[in-house]
């Protein structure tokens, strides 16, 4: 089949649905369905019932479904004609907080259109991602020409604690020959991109302790040396002059670097004129491919608080990002003994290991592969790239060990403007119809191929 001539074909299809897609996307976004702890649980409640809701109006036999201790999700199956592949479209209902509301322009639970942009939270990352699949189900008018799974996850930005109990609960209904996971971003507007690298992560908690308590500063400093001192030193260490890591034992793999320019970098970060960019290699390869050393925490005397006092104790919570291609664990084994043999002064050094999650490398062969970038390259008209993500989706292997057949696809809903997990995020409209007629053209090569 012809990707160009059936992304032609579907594309009045998905306009005419588009009201009502979006009618749901803006339901679901008034949702706040804020699945960290500490966040009230009924709005993810409300948001896997109107999920569920939206695709039995699409033409899927769609259900709630909960697991001791967890956020509900949403599943769902349509078979396809004898004989086709079935696929697995995945997203997720929860978002992050919105943060301080006076960063937000808009009401970030009153989903409004700016420009071209839906902006609330929720309206890309990951609420577009069940819109996109709503969209691609209703191009079809509920019979796809490939079968299909829904898995809608209520705690993704939580940590996915549940996923795995879920998916071997509900094995039978999700059982798929590929899985796309609607849940990263496009390269740029109007390129769109397969996701085929994401980095692991690793935590690390470091505590460095001098002394049994504080003394004066002015008796002792000069002979005794205060935690933050010790505690400064060893984490300059993680890097060099040029801010490379400077950890042994880490991987660090140069690629060809894509067309991001140093310019672009700097403005979706809002970096200071004077900053200069650390690293070496690609820039995306700085992001991609090497590691990275972040200190997300630091808990000592506060400026306020202070006074001519030394300090005997001071704590730093550090974030590694991992290559592809290296285990997890062995990456923080890494960080752990840097920290253990840079230690100044002899200073106690308290470690303790946070949670570690893999780095992914996807096939970039096969059908579903083959199906999904032709579909991408129809819907916008120019070719697809594959590209990484420095960010981490350690669930992916949950899904590889249920479904060790499936071949795992991660798409685009976001676009680099979309600053998911930050204010004002949110959705460019004209891509994101590309999003639905790529996917719903994805759906008819796929069924096109057979189950092998
Ligand atoms: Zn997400």
């Amino acid at each position: 089949m012809n990707a160009e001539q059936l992304a032609a074909d579907l594309r009045p299809k998905v306009r005419a649905s588009m009201a009502e897609v979006r009618s749901g996307l803006e339901r679901l976004a008034r949702i706040p369905s804020m699945s960290a702890a500490g966040y009230d649980a009924a709005p993810v409640q409300r948001s896997a019932e109107l999920t569920a809701e939206l695709f039995k109006a699409a033409g899927v036999d769609a259900r709630v479904v909960g697991r001791q201790g967890a956020h509900p999700a949403v599943v769902g199956r349509v078979p396809g004609p004898p004989g086709t592949p079935t696929v697995l479209l995945y997203a997720h209902h929860d978002v992050q907080p919105p943060g301080p509301r006076d960063r937000w322009q808009t009401d970030p639970f009153e989903p409004t259109e700016r420009d071209g942009r839906l902006y609330g939270r929720g309206t890309a990352d990951d609420k577009a991602g069940i819109a996109t699949h709503l969209a691609a189900l209703r191009a079809y008018g509920g019979t796809p020409p490939c079968g299909v799974a829904i898995f809608v996850e209520g705690e993704e930005e939580s940590g996915s604690a549940h996923l795995m109990d879920y998916l071997v609960a509900e094995r039978a209904t999700l059982d798929c020959d590929a899985v796309i996971i609607a849940d990263s971003s496009n390269w740029r507007i109007g390129r769109p991109a397969i996701t085929t690298t994401l980095r692991g992560n690793a935590l690390v908690t470091v505590e460095v302790r001098v002394a049994d308590h504080a003394v004066h500063s002015g008796a002792y400093g000069g002979a005794v040396p205060d935690a933050l001192m010790a505690l400064t030193r060893v984490l300059a260490s993680l890097h060099d002059d040029q801010g490379r890591v400077a950890v042994k034992g880490l991987k660090h793999s140069d690629t060809d670097g894509l067309d991001l320019t140093e310019k672009e970098l700097r403005g979706y970060v809002g970096s200071r004129p004077s900053v200069k960019l650390i690293g070496d290699g690609s820039i995306t390869s700085r992001m991609w491919t090497k590691p990275s050393i972040s200190i997300i925490g630091l808990d000592a005397t506060s400026v306020q608080e202070a006074s001519n006092t030394l300090w005997p104790v001071a704590t730093a919570r550090l974030s590694m990002r991992v290559p592809p291609g290296q285990d997890a664990k062995a990456a923080q084994d890494a960080l752990v003994s840097h920290l253990e043999t840079h230690i100044p002064w002899g200073a106690e050094l308290t470690i303790t290991r946070g949670p570690t999650g893999e780095a992914f490398t996807g096939a970039t062969t096969g059908p579903a592969y083959a199906a999904l970038k032709a579909a991408l390259g129809a819907a916008w008209g120019t070719e697809a790239i594959d590209i990484g993500q420095g960010g981490s989706i350690p669930f992916l292997f949950d899904f590889a060990r249920t479904f060790p057949g499936a071949a795992l696809l991660v798409t685009g809903v976001e676009d680099p403007a979309s600053n998911a997990h930050s204010e004002n995020e949110s959705l460019h409209l004209g891509e994101f119809e590309n999003v639905c007629v790529a996917e719903a053209t994805f759906l008819g090569l796929f069924g096109a191929t057979r189950r092998s």
